[in-house]
């Protein structure tokens, strides 16, 4: 049997006095005396039914019961609409179906939430997903990725990448996050890891001489969950042997390009401009800056050298943003407050009131020439950060952010896309008290930092770079250590032992003594790109069937209990909840 001639969406005048038959969910239905009224929906979109029981006597009967998201097939002819009931909106508004057969192919109990309905608490959203990727919404989302994905595979193979895939059960391969582990019940005692990324598979495929590879690769990080974040992460993972910078960032410039003026319509300008990561942190406050506004951070630290505001003296920085409001005591102690979150021990300010007058508990103690330094418009507020580089960047980065976003500062169609270059190969961390990798522990030197890496790590800085849009780090990559001597010395570095060395990393040791190319790679975050190209905020909306922020479907209840039976297999014991 023919369930339907034609989809909702595509029917229009052309088609009328046509007999067709449709099928889909009932979007809507109005009953007009005796007249019903059902939009039906399907994948194209809605197309408005006519129920006439003086036509179809029994179709108006069986029209009585029919309540949304029934599934329904019915039969007619397509008419015009008269001309009063013509819906401009709908691009199938000019016509409608006499119905003549109806048949109701599948019922719905009551719904928890009405399709249309706005704010749906997302945990009810999750908890019936069937539902709720029926909303124009998730439709458009899902397809946007899709899409998305579609037009990744043709750049990189227009480009000689071949797509191969990796393992998931494997050892852990250091991305920053926790692993998930999985519990080998062969080898009892022994668990997988679920690989944080393709990271050093990629790299051995490259060893292997596959010289061009790309996946799009399901990556598990067992993060803390934020907006921004989920523990299943897709990716386009790129990785090329004999690697030429201005090759890889053209490519993806023009992949970026493809996706953008597909998925949107837009076309954004390439290359792209770069920045190295000093200089977004001096300027922006960030390793991932939005440019789509101002408010750059400026330096003073030498010219308050010798202030007699003892704060601006002796701090090792001090940077300061100019917004475009005098702020009152009021707004001005909630900036503090922010501030003080964001590691910021106060917050001086100098306020250029619209009256010309300097408000200022500061301002007694900077000489003419540091004013003259700050001096704006009369509708400015300087702010500032005196601190250690660090602190001084995040939290006037914070700070501008904030106030980009508060102030409508943001110019919300722009897209601005920006190459973060030059990153340091290491930070220091404080709890763990040595060095870690920024990127991961393969990423390569720059030329000149080699020697660094034993002596001074935290000034050696990485053949690294990421990608940014909008203030969103879509995607990220480095050129790798090839020597098995130089990446021993990395690892050492961040003091791993040879033993431990061997025991994690020894398989990758081996390969790079033999006969490893020169090589390099990126990855983009699909999700995150998504996000970027959609202006949705919420990353689970780019994805079928996400966890919630507690790490729990609420659709099937993963993660579940398993039987007591399959643990005792795998030689697990469970200790009591809080041992
Ligand atoms: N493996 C890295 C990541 O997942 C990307 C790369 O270095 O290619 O972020």
């Amino acid at each position: 049997m023919r369930w339907r001639d034609l989809m909702c969406g595509e029917v229009g005048s052309k088609h009328v006095g046509k007999r067709l038959a449709f099928a889909g969910w009932v979007d809507t239905r109005r009953d007009h005396g005796g007249l019903v009224f059902i939009d039906l929906r399907d994948a194209s979109g809605v197309f408005q039914l006519v129920i006439n029981p003086e036509r179809a006597p029994a179709a108006a009967e069986a029209a009585h019961g029919i309540r949304n998201e029934f599934v329904l097939r019915a039969g007619g002819e397509v008419t015009e609409r008269a001309p009063e009931n013509v819906n401009p909106d709908l691009p199938t508004g000019a016509v409608e179906l006499q119905v003549d057969d109806l048949e109701i192919l599948s019922r719905s109990t009551p719904l928890p939430f009405q399709l249309d309905e706005e704010g749906v608490d997302e945990t009810l959203r999750l908890r019936y997903r069937w539902l709720d990727l029926r909303r124009p919404k998730m439709q458009r989302n899902l397809r946007l990725r899709a899409d998305m994905v579609s037009t990744i595979r043709r750049e990189m193979e227009a480009d000689g990448f071949l797509d191969i895939q990796t393992p998931i059960l494997f050892k852990p391969t250091p991305e920053g996050a926790r692993d998930f582990i999985v519990p080998s019940r062969l080898q009892k005692g022994r668990f997988f890891a679920l690989p944080q990324s393709p990271q050093i598979l990629k790299q051995l495929l490259v060893i292997g001489g596959f010289d061009r590879y790309y996946q799009i690769a399901i990556c598990f990080r067992d993060e803390d969950l934020r907006a921004d974040r989920v523990q299943e992460i897709t990716q386009l993972d790129v990785e090329m042997a004999f690697p030429d910078q201005e090759y890889l960032f053209a490519l993806m410039e023009r992949m970026c390009a493809a996706i953008w003026r597909e998925g949107v319509g837009d076309e954004i300008a390439t290359p792209f401009p770069r920045m190295t990561h000093a200089e977004a942190q001096a300027r922006y406050g960030s390793d991932k800056p939005d440019l789509r506004f101002g408010l750059e951070i400026e330096d003073v630290t030498e010219a308050t050298r010798g202030s007699e505001f003892g704060v601006f003296a002796n701090a090792e920085t001090v940077r300061f943003i100019r917004v475009p409001q005098a702020f009152s005591r009021a707004e001005l102690e909630r900036l503090e407050a922010f501030a003080k979150e964001w590691g910021a021990k106060g917050l001086a300010y100098l306020v250029f009131a619209e009256d010309g007058e300097v408000r200022s508990p500061i301002a007694k103690f900077l000489s003419e020439g540091e004013l003259a330094h700050f001096r704006s418009d009369p509708g400015t507020t300087v702010l500032f950060a005196a601190d250690e580089p660090a602190v001084a960047a995040r939290v006037l980065g914070a700070l501008r952010l904030h106030l980009g976003r508060e102030l409508g500062l943001i110019v919300e169609e722009a897209w601005r896309f920006v190459w973060i270059t030059e990153f340091p190969m290491f930070e220091w961390d404080e709890e763990a008290e040595r060095w870690k990798a920024v990127h991961h522990p393969f990423t390569r030197p720059a030329p000149g930092s080699e020697k660094l890496v034993l002596t001074d790590p935290g000034a050696a800085t990485a053949l690294a770079y990421d990608l940014v849009v909008n203030g969103i780090e879509i995607g990220g990559g480095s050129f790798r250590i090839h020597e098995q001597k130089l990446q021993a010395q990395v690892f050492a570095a961040l003091q791993l032992s040879e033993e431990e060395q061997r025991r994690k990393f020894g398989f990758l040791l081996d390969a790079l003594a033999m006969g490893a190319p020169p090589h390099g790679g990126i990855a983009f975050g699909i999700e995150r790109m998504l996000m970027a190209l959609g202006r949705e905020p919420n990353l689970r909306d780019m994805i079928a069937f996400p966890k919630n922020q507690a790490g729990v479907d609420p659709m099937s209840g993963a993660p579940s209990e398993v039987e007591e039976e399959l643990l005792e297999e795998l030689g697990i014991q469970l200790h009591e909840q809080g041992n």
